[in-house]
């Protein structure tokens, strides 16, 4: 069978100039490393390789590597040829590349060193010899071991996907009446990624369908609905289905799933992917608003804000991309902040994606698998450097590191030349704390040209109190509305509420914790057996990477584990107390050494009351790979 990803042959009535019309949509660089592939021996890809039309720099979202216009125009002449030819010899599926070729290629797209310990992950990653090498291959004896999972985001869907592949018999409990979770959910208007979606999908499910490089909610959630489809899962998945708790059973050994309609569903593990950022957190404030009051996530189907007065509370990641869609329709937009939030300039980031595209990933060999790499690989880790404290930096309030400062230059540059003219409004959207601290936001100049409309008021104030036709901000001043929007995110650090999880022993795993979530690599507890969590506790990523490459390690470890169980032909399987406790503390002594601990935020979700931070994950993507697909069978204990 051909390799998926070495294209399907060209059609014979596509003209060269479809083509080269075709290649004008492409990373050029991209498009160089596809050439690779397409050309016959080693001298002509040594030429290609060692020749003067390559990337001169990679950067986040910069998709042509700061090649010349000439330099662009040149390649494209160049690799027409070589389409041409190997067109001409019959399309033929490339032959393989020696993984030392595949790690020159990474170096030679990202401009830097690539580290050994990256070629692994890139490659299973990348998949560039057509296998699925996450799959698991099916395991006598898993058939003894129903799962039930809890949610159907992406990370359930997941999860379903290779449980079956397995062969676990698993049930899916969602609460919604349908897949996607977040995508499902979040149907405000402007909602959109902000990974790029050839990064922002599974490894085993590109897609060539994407319209714009960020895509907006309605095509991230039919790309869920497919993915369902394709994969048998929507059988299995009882939606309209709420979990409220999960029960270990000490003499049984299972765990008993019960449900909003009061039944019960038995299983011996379970896998519970409800989401970080699942429930919607609204303060609590005195006082009744009479008009139509909703959570972004609850978007009414039918609102019209057309000539409405709108306050909107909140502008973190969903406000941000609320007002520059809603600005023009209504007739007053006054937006309530507490803090500035610093912002990543993306010029492309509602960029349509050119027809060319889809054709490449469907037709040139290997051109969407390099595309993929140039989104991925400077958000993979790059990041980190500039989230880590130099304890010796200072003042810490502004920036905490050499390199972290450079950002803070390079984003204060960026929201000033939008603004300059107005200091009053420079004064407002400049972050008062380190760069990165909160998650930035992904900005293409949209955000301040809204906030510079006459109708639209950003008031740096929180709330105070609501009337029936004004939202009061805390300087007591009244601000008339007809809607009032909350942007005010998830409750990110109430893990798995509100269902009530009880292990070994009629242990609360809420009481447990404490103030205090935390799970081994992110998703195993001791007197917890065979519960796995993904997207749990210190599994969300801040400094690049897309959620989906996390979930992704996080159900290759449990299909791991379950691998050991099923081998031992054990009933359960749990992490030690040392391998829990070790990998909770060294992973909180990590993020104590990063911008997100930084006391001076303000406000932000990363952070707990405490000032504490539970959710995101320090380490390498690298390395989390690396521990996530190999778990040690020393941490874990099989009875
Ligand atoms: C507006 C927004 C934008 C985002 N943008 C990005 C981005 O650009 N890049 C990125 O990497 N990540 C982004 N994220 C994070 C996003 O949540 C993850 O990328 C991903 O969608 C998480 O998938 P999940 O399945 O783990 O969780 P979710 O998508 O939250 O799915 C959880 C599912 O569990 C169900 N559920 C919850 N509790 C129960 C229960 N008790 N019983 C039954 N079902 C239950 C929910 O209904 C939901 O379907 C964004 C999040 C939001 C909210």
């Amino acid at each position: 069978m051909r390799n998926p990803h070495a294209g399907r042959p060209i059609e014979p009535d596509v003209t060269d100039q479809e083509i080269a019309a075709a290649l004008e949509d492409l990373s050029v660089p991209a498009l160089l490393m596809a050439c690779v592939h397409l050309v016959e021996g080693d001298a002509q890809r040594r030429a290609i390789l060692d020749g003067p039309l390559r990337p001169q720099g990679l950067f986040l979202n910069e998709y042509q590597g700061y090649m010349s216009p000439e330099d662009q125009a040149a390649a494209r002449a160049f690799a027409l040829d070589v389409i041409r030819a190997w067109r001409e010899r019959g399309c033929p599926e490339p032959e393989p590349l020696p993984p030392g070729l595949l790690h020159e290629m990474m170096t030679w797209l990202a401009c830097d060193s690539v580290g050994e310990e990256y070629v692994p992950m890139m490659l299973e990653e990348l998949a560039l010899d057509g296998a699925d090498s996450r799959a698991p291959e099916p395991m006598a004896g898993a058939a003894a071991y129903p799962v039930v999972i809890i949610g159907c985001g992406m990370s359930g869907l997941l999860a379903a996907i290779r449980l079956q592949q397995a062969g676990f018999p698993f049930v899916v409990v969602e609460k919604n009446p349908g897949p996607g979770g977040t995508w499902f959910e979040n149907r405000y208007p402007g909602a959109r990624v902000d990974v790029g979606s050839h990064f922002y999908s599974y490894s085993f499910e590109p897609a060539d369908h994407w319209t714009e490089f960020f895509s907006r909610q309605p095509e991230l959630l039919s790309y869920f609905e497919r993915v369902a489809d394709e994969h048998g899962i929507r059988e299995h998945v009882r939606f309209g289905t709420e979990a409220t708790a999960a029960t270990y059973d000490d003499e049984s050994r299972t765990w008993t799933v019960t449900l909003a309609d009061g039944s019960d569903l038995t299983a011996r593990a379970v896998v519970c992917a409800v989401g970080q950022l699942n429930r919607p957190f609204v303060p609590d404030v005195p006082g009744d608003f009479a008009g139509p009051a909703f959570h972004t996530a609850r978007w009414p189907d039918d609102v019209d804000l057309t000539g409405k007065d709108v306050v909107m509370v909140g502008a973190g990641a969903t406000g941000f991309q609320v007002a520059p869609a809603i600005a023009d329709s209504v007739r007053s937009l006054t937006v309530l902040q507490r803090t500035a939030q610093w912002m990543f300039p993306n010029p492309g980031y509602h960029d349509a994606v050119g027809p060319g595209v889809g054709w490449a990933i469907r037709h040139l060999p290997f051109y969407g698998r390099w595309f993929r790499f140039l989104t991925l690989w400077p958000g993979c880790d790059a990041g980190l450097a500039a989230a880590k404290v130099d304890p010796d930096w200072s003042p810490q309030q502004q920036s905490v590191s050499e390199v972290n400062d450079m950002v803070r230059v390079m984003f204060t540059e960026w929201i000033t030349s939008q603004v300059d003219e107005d200091p009053e409004l420079v004064a407002k959207v400049v972050p008062p704390y380190p760069p990165t601290a909160k998650r930035t936001l992904q900005d293409n100049g949209s955000w301040l040209r809204t906030l510079t409309r006459d109708n639209v008021e950003l008031v740096r104030k929180g709330v105070s109190r609501l009337e029936p036709d004004a939202v009061v901000d805390e300087d007591g001043v009244r601000h008339p509305a007809d809607v009032l929007v909350w942007a005010t995110g998830f409750r990110a650090n109430d893990f798995l509420v509100p269902m009530t999880v009880t292990g070994r022993g009629g242990v609360d795993l809420r009481e447990h914790w404490g103030a205090r979530p935390r799970a081994h690599l992110g998703v195993t507890v001791p007197g917890f057996p065979s519960f796995f969590m993904l997207y749990g506790p210190a599994t969300n990523l801040a400094s690049g990477g897309s959620i989906i490459l996390a979930s992704e390690c996080e159900v290759s470890y449990v299909l791991a584990c379950l691998r050991m169980l099923v081998d031992a032909g054990g009933d359960t399987i749990e992490p030690t107390g040392a391998a829990y406790d070790d990998y909770y503390e060294r992973t909180q002594a990590e993020v104590k050494t990063m911008v997100w601990s930084s006391p001076y935020i303000g406000h932000g979700y990363y952070q707990d009351e405490a000032g504490e931070v539970h959710g995101l994950n320090p380490w390498r993507l690298v390395d989390y790979w690396a521990w996530t697909r190999d778990p040690d069978p020393a941490d874990f204990e099989v009875a």
